[in-house]
């Protein structure tokens, strides 16, 4: 593994620590410093108060403080030793309560005794805090005092977005959410597999065939916004696309499919993990991320979720076990390697390729085939199945699945054929 691979963990690593919420300065932070990595960012900034279809950008929230203070003196779930011990939104407070009254404002797991659990109140306006079950039960008796330095203030929900132009104005998209706080796999995991996508972008391509979008937002709320702005631009152009959540671990691959499972996104996700271990396939009831809103009934985008290990699958989710130790360099590794080979496949062959001839080529006679050995037999195969369902309808990620060869070896049929000038690709 190169060491420009290994830059996605050490990015994951600088941001874990950060509080992030769907607005503030956490969030700010987060994508200032890819800003500062990728130029081509550009930040969108959204009112608060301003309408988004059925919903409103909220008001501001930043925290600098929270404790949870004994009579004693003695300080539990504090905000500086791990942020996820306060509800986030939380609003500000400064009370002195009883034991029994502030168990009640305490969140838990039962079953997962060490782990502290992310919980958020974003529309609702309340507070509270979160510790491991452990910890809660240790609480002395006697009276406490709870201790939130909050503000919500009116300002902006801020997104970072950027359009790598191609030859083609048709795109492909990539969303990815910023706003969890520290966790590692969801989702500061792929936030760097995304930044890590348009630097290789950058990097291998002069100029590139399609375009292409990157969207950093908060979930749900910064999706919707984004939506709001850009709908008839993505409606025209977006030829598929992924949202990307928890792609850092080792365990699984995960496709959460479209709601009919049959977009250019669900073709292509699935060709590129063909032969790879541990694939699994989600159908769009399974969903959680922004694929919700990407393919909403009037919005309909062919957008297709790409995860690791799906979001509710693994014990460590959406608690404090999320952490570093769950991800790894060859987890996220495998994560961009999928993506890339979709963009490769892309840009070095093309989408939609149609045989330049009626009736099957002579292969024999371009000397295409060879006849010594079984293995080559196989491959003589699948260049004429190839071929075979070129009609300029089917996308190589389609007649990748239907040959049940991965997304790579494909391209480089497409690319064999192509010099041979056995192939041409229809134009979108
Ligand atoms: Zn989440």
């Amino acid at each position: 593994m190169s060491t420009k691979i290994k830059k996605m963990i050490d990015w994951a690593k600088d941001l874990f620590p950060i509080c992030r919420s769907i607005t503030g300065e956490g969030a700010r932070t987060t994508l200032k410093y890819f800003e500062k990595i990728n130029p081509e960012l550009k930040r969108l900034k959204f009112k608060s108060g301003t309408k988004v279809f059925d919903w409103k950008i909220p008001k501001e929230w930043n925290i600098r403080n929270a404790y949870i203070e004994h009579e004693s003196g003695k300080k539990f779930a504090n905000f500086k030793n791990n942020n996820l011990h306060v509800v986030g939104y939380s609003k500000p407070i400064n009370v002195r309560i009883t034991k029994k009254e502030l168990i009640k404002k305490i969140h838990s797991i039962k079953n997962q005794p060490d782990a502290i659990p992310y919980v958020t109140s974003y529309y609702n306006e309340d507070w509270g805090f979160c510790m491991s079950e452990n910890e809660k039960k240790k609480l002395p008796d006697g009276k406490y005092k709870v201790f939130i330095d909050s503000k919500f203030k009116k300002g902006f929900l801020d997104i970072s977005h950027a359009l790598i132009k191609g030859k083609s104005k048709k795109e492909i998209f990539f969303s990815t959410y910023i706003c969890h706080p520290s966790m590692a796999n969801d989702n500061i995991s792929s936030v760097a597999v995304q930044a890590f996508l348009i630097k290789y972008l950058k990097e291998n391509f002069k100029k590139t065939k399609y375009s292409y979008r990157f969207v950093f937002l908060p979930e749900t709320i910064g999706s919707i916004s984004y939506i709001s702005k850009r709908i008839k631009t993505l409606k025209k152009n977006v030829i598929f696309g992924f949202t990307l959540s928890c792609l850092g671990d080792d365990k699984n691959y995960s496709i959460i499919n479209s709601p009919h499972g049959n977009y250019l996104s669900d073709y292509a996700l699935e060709s590129a993990l063909i032969n790879l271990k541990k694939v699994k396939k989600y159908s769009f009831l399974e969903r959680g991320s922004d694929e919700r809103q990407y393919c909403s009934p009037r919005v309909n985008l062919p957008i297709t979720g790409f995860a690791k290990s799906k979001y509710h699958t693994f014990k460590q989710y959406h608690t404090s076990l999320d952490n570093l130790n769950f991800i790894s360099p060859k987890g996220l590794f495998e994560s961009f390697n999928v993506l890339k080979n979709i963009i490769n496949a892309s840009e070095n062959s093309d989408i939609f390729p149609i045989s330049n001839f009626v009736c099957e080529p002579n292969l024999g006679k371009r000397s295409l085939l060879s006849t010594i050995s079984k293995r080559n037999d196989e491959k003589n195969k699948t260049l004429k199945n190839f071929i075979a369902y070129c009609d300029g309808n089917r996308s190589i990620f389609e007649i990748s699945i239907i040959l049940n060869k991965n997304l790579q070896e494909i391209v480089g049929v497409c690319e064999k054929l192509f010099l041979k000038k056995l192939i041409r690709y229809k134009k979108i």
